[in-house]
C-alpha cells in the first residue's frame, strides 16, 4: 500500500546524533573500530541505590498505571527537589512527571504555541526546540550562542529579536550542544527582559547538576518568574539514568493540568517504578555523592580534551563551564564540519556532530562528548590529529 503521510510529517527534523549513531554501528558491524564521541548521555550506570529502590519498587507491585502527572509521593519529592535547588517554594501540584523531559517541552508548545506564532531559541542548540517549534506551524526564532561570547546568550541581541509575535522564549544553561552556563547577571537580565515583554520562558535545566565552575542559578528561582516559567528537568544526565524515561517539569498550576490532559491523552503516566526510583535520585545523600563523583570525572576528561584539541593547529576550543561536551571551532582547518563528521568517522573511526546540526549559528564547529574514557579521549585525539595533520587546510575538501 502506498501510505499518504500528513504535511506537518515534513516539517520535523531529527537528532543527527541518532543518524550518526546508527551509521557507526553499520561500520562497526562491518568490522570497524568506532570511538563514540557523539552521544549525547553519560557512560557511567545509574548509582546502585537507585537500581535497588526501582528494583524494591518493582518487588512491591509498582507495575500498574499511575496517575497522569505522577504518583503523589513521587511528585511530592519532586517538588521538595526543586524547592532544595531553586528557593522557590514549590508544591505537587506545579509539577509533572513524564517520561522523558521531551515531552516536557512538547506539551508546553502544544499547550501555549499557535500556527504563527515565534519562539525564540538558542542557536545553536538542542535540535528538538526547533523542530517541534516548526512541527506546529510557528516560526523558530535563532538566538545565536556565539563563542566569541563565551556560548553565553547576548541578552542585548535577544531583545531585539522579541517581536508582538514572541509567544516564548527557550533558554537551556549549561547547554548542549555548547556546555556554556549562564552567569547569575545573565540569568536575572534575562529574567528582566522576560517579565518587562511579558513573555513565558522555558527553561531546560537538563545539565543544571553539571557545572564545573560555581553554581548553576536557575531562572525558575529568580524573583517573579516562576509564574511565567516552565522549568524543564529530569534524572537523565544527573543520575546516568537516560535509558529510565523520566523528566519532570515545575510550573504553573494550571499549566500543570494542561499538562495532566494530555499525559492522558498520550502516555497515560510516567513508569511507576521509574517514579520511584526518582525519589531516591532527588532525596538520597547517596545520590548527591554519585553526581559529584561523575562531575568531577567529568572535569577530568574536559580538561584533557580541551587542551588536546587546542593543540592541533586551526582549532580553537573554549573550555565549557557546564554539561559534557566541548564544541571547538574548527574553521581554521579550512575544512566544513559536515565533511570534517564524515571524515572522522569514515576514514579513523572517531564519531562526532557537526555543529550546524544544532543550528545555523554552529555551522564551523563540530560537537564532542567527553562521556568517554580518558584512554578513548586521547586515543581519539591522536585520530583527529592525525586526520587533520595528514589533510591541512590547502588540501581539505571546501
Ligand atoms: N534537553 C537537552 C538540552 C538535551 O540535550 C536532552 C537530551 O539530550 C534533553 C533535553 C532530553 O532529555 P530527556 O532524556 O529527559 O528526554
Amino acid at each position: 500500500m502506498n501510505l499518504r503521510f500528513a504535511d506537518r510529517m515534513s516539517l520535523l527534523g531529527t537528532e543527527s546524533a541518532f543518524e550518526v549513531l546508527a551509521h557507526a554501528r553499520r561500520l562497526e558491524a562491518e568490522g570497524r573500530e568506532i570511538i563514540h564521541l557523539e552521544i549525547g548521555e553519560p557512560d557511567s550506570s545509574t548509582p546502585q541505590n537507585i537500581i535497588d529502590a526501582a528494583t524494591r519498587a518493582l518487588n512491591s507491585g509498582a507495575t500498574h498505571y499511575t496517575p497522569a502527572s505522577g504518583i503523589l509521593i513521587a511528585r511530592e519529592a519532586t517538588a521538595r527537589y526543586v524547592t532544595r535547588r531553586t528557593g522557590v517554594p514549590t508544591a505537587a501540584e506545579n509539577v509533572v512527571l513524564v517520561p522523558g523531559s521531551k515531552n516536557i517541552l512538547l506539551f508546553v508548545l502544544l499547550s501555549l504555541i499557535e500556527p504563527g506564532d515565534e519562539v525564540i531559541v538558542p542557536d545553536p542548540g538542542y535540535p528538538i526546540y526547533r523542530s517541534l517549534v516548526s512541527f506546529l506551524g510557528a516560526t523558530p526564532v535563532s538566538a545565536p550562542i556565539l563563542q566569541a561570547n563565551d556560548f553565553r546568550l547576548d541578552v542585548d541581541h535577544l531583545r531585539g529579536l522579541i517581536t508582538p509575535r514572541t509567544r516564548l522564549l527557550i533558554v537551556n544553561s549549561p547547554a548542549n550542544p555548547t556546555g556554556g552556563v549562564l552567569t547569575r547577571d545573565d540569568i536575572e537580565a534575562i529574567a528582566q527582559l522576560a517579565i518587562e515583554r511579558d513573555l513565558v520562558v522555558l527553561s531546560d535545566e537538563i545539565y543544571g547538576r553539571i557545572t564545573y565552575d560555581g553554581e548553576h542559578v536557575s531562572l525558575y528561582g529568580i524573583d517573579g518568574m516562576a509564574e511565567r516559567t516552565v522549568l524543564m528537568d529530569g534524572v537523565s544526565k544527573a543520575w546516568a539514568m537516560c535509558g529510565w524515561r523520566l523528566g519532570f517539569g515545575a510550573m504553573p498550576v494550571e499549566l500543570a493540568r494542561r499538562m495532566d490532559t494530555l499525559m492522558i491523552n498520550s502516555s497515560s503516566c510516567a513508569a511507576a517504578f521509574t517514579q520511584l526510583a526518582a525519589i531516591e535520585a532527588f532525596e538520597s545523600p547517596d545520590s548527591d555523592t554519585a553526581v559529584e563523583a561523575m562531575v568531577a570525572e567529568f572535569r577530568r576528561r574536559r580538561d584533557l580534551l580541551v587542551d588536546g584539541l587546542n593543540r592541533i593547529p586551526g582549532v580553537v576550543c573554549r573550555r565549557p563551564a557546564g554539561a559534557f561536551y566541548v564544541f571547538p571551532d574548527i574553521s581554521g582547518t579550512g575544512w566544513n564540519e559536515r565533511d570534517l563528521q564524515r571524515a572522522l568517522l569514515d576514514e579513523v573511526g572517531v564519531a562526532v556532530l557537526a555543529g550546524s546540526s544544532f543550528g545555523p549559528h554552529g555551522a564551523g564547529h563540530i560537537r564532542l562528548s567527553y562521556a568517554n574514557s580518558m584512554v578513548n579521549l586521547e586515543r581519539a585525539l591522536d585520530r583527529i590529529t592525525s586526520l587533520l595533520r595528514a589533510t591541512p587546510a590547502a588540501v581539505a575538501p571546501a
